[in-house]
């Protein structure tokens, strides 16, 4: 079987808003091969960015389109590709857009050899530790401390067990912080977990007080206090609470993310399968973190396309703690763009047994909201 075509295709709602929601638009990834199988894959990057890493012409030796890079290749060698796409693109940085690029295409290329091969991905992976894995309720703070408890009652409702609230007014003062964290406890109840994801807000000292305060409201963990690279940071605090720090979205690279565990000290380590490398780069971090005795959990607030990549990738390690599973309100993109649509059930998600990811696009919607 060879690869016949690499597009890069760019989704995006009519109407975008400016808010928290990296689910408005998609960057999907579609391999072809000379076999009629295609594969599909997502990146949660800058779209346009990211084709040019793909549809680029050729520039130099350590700079080329991964696209002309793969024509003509055999999609089962993922590592083989892998490597190559990297070192022939060493310029364009060690982390950051190529990881991101590749990310798209790593995942389109074990799609397709788990259609080829009838299987789901977590078996090529040799995985099927889980029939089903329990999610969290992932959306943000609300404007106020007052709707954030009325989102975490209806989050409740749903049947999660677990709930993450992040981003919004976190970091503006110190007594909004800890009302803001308060409310989503007392909305949730007692029995459930809750994670706070401050969104990079704080600088050191700032974060080791608002865990110091947030500690009688049993976070689950405290995600991404700090800048992704306050490396020394993430340690003094990780050494001055018992709650668990979790951060790994805006790394990519198996260095960050060495530097994430080794000189951060991070206790969850989370990887976002569009983003790191897809399967090649995620199996690697996930042995990594293993090796340092962290659990993984997996980042995605895209598309069904990146959940079900997780739910593969989760289903594949030893070290799978939980998944990620936005639950905003005001996204319509995922429900629409592919033919499959994600549904948690008692707080927990069904691992795919179809061929590949299990994974279509819908072509009315495609043909409809495709900008390039
Ligand atoms: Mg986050």
């Amino acid at each position: 079987m060879r690869i016949t075509d690499v597009e890069a295709i760019h989704i995006r709602m009519h109407e975008v808003k400016k808010q928290c929601d990296s689910g408005q638009d998609a960057l999907i990834v579609r391999v072809r091969t000379d076999e009629g199988i295609t594969g599909l894959g997502e990146v949660d990057s800058s779209p346009l960015a990211v084709q040019g890493v793909i549809n680029g012409a050729y520039s130099h030796q350590l700079c080329c389109g991964l696209r002309q890079l793969l024509i003509g290749e055999d999609p089962f060698q993922t590592e083989y590709l892998w490597q190559k796409m990297f070192r022939n693109n060493i310029y364009l940085g060690q982390s950051g857009i190529l990881f991101h690029a590749i990310s798209g295409v790593d995942m389109a290329l074990w799609d397709i050899k788990g259609k080829k091969l009838g299987m789901p991905i977590w078996k090529l992976l040799g995985g099927g530790f889980h029939k089903r894995l329990r999610c969290y309720a992932s959306v943000l703070f609300g404007d106020t401390p007052e709707q954030t408890y009325l989102e975490a009652m209806r989050l409740r409702d749903l049947g999660f067990t677990a709930v993450k609230f992040g981003w919004g007014p976190m970091g503006k003062d110190a007594k909004t912080d800890v009302a803001l964290v308060a409310k989503a406890r007392a909305g949730l109840g007692d029995n459930l977990d809750l994670m706070v994801d401050a969104g990079l807000v704080w600088d050191t000292k700032t974060a080791i007080q608002r865990a110091e305060a947030f500690q009688q409201y049993d976070p689950f963990w405290l995600e991404e206090p700090l800048a992704p690279h306050n490396y020394e940071g993430y340690s003094q605090l990780s050494k001055a609470t018992s709650i668990r720090i979790a951060a790994g979205e805006e790394q990519d690279s198996l260095e960050d993310y060495r530097r994430l565990i080794t000189e951060g000290q991070c206790d969850v380590i989370q990887v976002d399968l569009t983003r790191c490398g897809g399967f090649t780069g995620a199996m690697k971090i996930a042995s990594l973190a293993a090796s340092y005795h962290r659990p993984v959990a997996n980042h995605g607030f895209t598309t069904y396309i990146n959940v079900a990549a997780a739910l593969h990738w989760l289903n594949s390690i030893p070290n799978a703690l939980i998944v990620e599973f936005a639950a905003q309100n005001n996204t319509d993109l995922r429900n629409i763009l592919t033919k499959q649509v994600i549904r948690a059930k008692d707080g927990y998600l069904e691992i795919p047994q179809e061929p590949g990811l299990g994974m279509d696009l819908n072509e009315d919607t495609v043909a409809k909201l495709r900008i390039t």
